[in-house]
């Protein structure tokens, strides 16, 4: 039997030789000591001192940090649905923390299989954070949960927790990129409308004047009076003695709905301007912003559930470094579906030409290990010094393209393929030299391969063979 110590002075608990911070509110909120312990057990009573940390942890950048397992201890009835999704647990007392071990374990084991990079772009960070915080949680699904703190309605705990509520409808972009990048497939939830001017969701729907834009009116009835065809207000047809109506033009007294007399419509009037009207326009105003905006105008977004491809579990393990927009971004190279046209073309060509064409791919072997080693701005430059140095050593009709952002794969057409493997190795010791001269202290391994073009093979067979020697 493991034996309990609870070391209150320091904050630490210590059970099977797992080490807890035990986090109190007399703590104050400094989470850089959880990197140095296997988990978190906060100890308080107090919902908003347990929210505040449970954010602090969970919005860090450090993965030694947002990973880690978090528990609560007195077992507090957690009611916060957003708090929740982001803690591991409750005990009740310290004596029962045997029971949670299991847990700290699977976490802390899955944990170990990751493996971190520094993303190129700020949406390259938080898809990796999501995804790895999924990944260790073993959480399939991002779910949305309506959420009144929440400036879209709904929020993603996992995602959301990395901003300020004013920016929480960035969360929903980044969503949308993963997804296009293969991480995540998604089913529709529901729809929600945001203020064009802050993004902002809190919205309060008004009718107003059609023409001064004020939502002070009253409304009243119409009265048609069937035998003498009047229609008028309802006003017209009341009397100061009792509740009965009588027609202003016919003076014969209302019998019964339907019968002698209907009410086809409503009047409105406005009590700013007097303006009488049928319809009302509908307004939404933005409570951040105080902006009155016709809904219309309001910008419509849909609310998804997004579920962990295994694309997306691969990209947790392996690291996610970028979106295809970071890519595009780099000079000189084309989207890798524009290479994959091209080489349908050119593979048609070859069909009714003699000749030799080729495809060329050069492979960073360790991106993990150069990326993690490396801000987003140095990984940028990298990839463009790369394309550099290979630009200028292949003709002009050639093209390039990042298959991902460790392969990068080129075209060299209409030379014989061994002339094209001496270029593609000469390029090689090229990147070799700049990357030795530039970036002191980074091994960076190349892995490289030509492949001739076969007019009996399809574009797609051709990059498999390509690229399937890399790891
Ligand atoms: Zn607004
Ligand atoms: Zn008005
Ligand atoms: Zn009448």
């Amino acid at each position: 039997m493991a034996e309990l110590k609870v070391n209150r002075e320091e904050s630490l608990v210590e059970f099977a030789g797992f080490k807890f911070l035990l986090i109190n509110s007399e703590d104050g909120l400094n989470v850089d000591r959880v990197q140095f312990h296997n988990a978190v057990i906060i100890d308080g009573n107090d919902r908003a001192f347990i929210r505040q940390i449970v954010r602090r942890i969970r919005s860090d950048n450090q993965p030694d940090i947002y990973l880690k397992p978090i528990f609560i201890l007195k077992g507090i009835n957690i009611n916060d649905p957003f708090v929740n999704k982001l803690v591991d647990g409750t005990l009740f007392s310290l004596d029962q923390i045997e029971l949670i071990i299991p847990e700290v374990e699977r976490i802390l084991t899955k944990t170990k299989d990751l493996h971190f990079t520094n993303s190129l772009s700020f949406e390259a960070q938080m898809i990796e954070k999501t995804i790895s915080f999924m990944y260790t949680c073993e959480i399939q699904d991002l779910e949305p949960i309506p959420y009144i703190y929440s400036s879209n309605n709904y929020s993603y705990p996992i995602l959301s927790v990395n901003f300020r509520q004013r920016d929480e409808h960035i969360a929903l972009d980044i969503l949308e990129i993963a997804e296009r990048e293969g991480i995540f497939d998604s089913t529709y939830i529901d729809r929600i409308y945001l203020c064009p001017s802050c993004q902002g969701g809190h919205l309060t729907y008004r009718e107003v004047c059609p023409k001064c834009g004020s939502s002070n009116s009253t409304t009243e009835d119409i009265i048609h009076h069937f035998p003498c065809a009047y229609v008028g207000p309802l006003s017209d047809f009341t009397n100061e003695i009792d509740d009965q109506l009588d027609c202003p033009k016919c003076n014969k007294r209302l019998r019964h709905i339907g019968v002698d007399y209907d009410k086809p419509s409503v009047l409105h009037e406005c009590k700013a301007c007097d303006h009488k009207f049928q319809d009302f326009n509908v307004k939404a105003k933005c409570l951040a912003c105080t902006t009155d905006n016709l809904v219309e105008q309001l910008k419509g977004k849909e609310i998804r559930k997004y579920s962990l491809t295994k694309k997306g579990e691969l990209a947790a393990i392996n690291g996610f470094v970028s979106t295809s927009k970071d890519i595009e971004e780099i000079i000189g190279t084309v989207k890798f579906e524009t290479f994959v046209t091209m080489l349908k073309y050119e593979i048609e060509r070859l069909r009714q030409t003699e000749g030799a064409s080729n495809i060329c791919a050069v492979h960073l072997s360790n991106p993990s290990q150069i990326y993690s080693k490396m801000g987003s701005e140095v990984q940028k430059v990298l990839l463009k010094d790369l394309v550099k140095v290979i630009r200028s050593n292949i003709r002009s009709s050639d093209i390039i393209s990042f298959q991902s952002s460790s392969t990068i794969i080129l075209s060299m057409n209409e030379i014989p393929t061994r002339i094209a493997k001496r270029i593609l190795s000469e390029i090689i010791d090229m990147l070799k030299r700049l990357i030795a001269t530039t970036f002191k202290d980074i091994d960076v391994e190349f892995e490289y391969e030509v492949i001739k073009l076969d007019y009996k093979l399809s574009p797609q067979l051709h990059i498999q063979q390509l690229t399937k020697a890399f790891g």
